[in-house]
C-alpha cells in the first residue's frame, strides 16, 4: 500500500464515526456517513515541496475526508478546513508538522 493509502486508511479509522453500525467516517462539509470519501489535502499541495518529497503531503493534518458532491465544490475551501484541522488536532502540532517540511514557499497556518 503506498503512502497515501496508509494515510487514508489511518484517517478513515481515526475519524469514523463508531456510533453507527458499520462505523463510517462523515463528510468533513456535509456531515454524511461517506464510506468511500475522498481525500483532499489543502494546506500543503505538490508544488509547496521538492518532487522527491511529495509524499508528505499525505498527513493527517493536511487531509480532509469528503463525499465525491462536495469534494467538486472544495475549491475556496481552505479556509473552513483550516478552522476544522485547528479544532481537531490544535494549532500548536499543525505549526510544528508544517516546520518540519521543507516548503519551498512559506505556508501559514
Ligand atoms: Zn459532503
Amino acid at each position: 500500500m503506498n503512502k497515501r493509502n496508509r494515510v487514508k486508511v489511518a484517517i478513515w479509522l481515526e475519524r469514523a464515526d463508531y456510533g453507527v453500525d458499520p462505523p463510517c467516517p462523515r463528510c468533513d462539509v456535509c456531515g454524511e456517513l461517506t464510506p468511500e470519501p475522498d481525500m483532499h489535502a489543502f494546506l500543503i499541495r505538490r508544488g509547496h515541496v521538492p518532487k522527491r518529497k511529495q509524499g508528505c503531503i499525505w498527513h493527517k493534518f493536511n487531509c480532509v475526508l469528503l463525499c465525491r458532491t462536495c469534494h467538486e465544490q472544495a475549491d475556496g475551501m481552505d479556509d473552513y478546513f483550516r478552522d476544522l484541522q485547528i479544532m481537531r488536532y490544535g494549532a500548536e502540532a499543525i505549526v510544528e508538522w508544517l516546520n518540519s517540511l521543507p516548503l519551498k514557499v512559506e505556508v501559514r497556518l
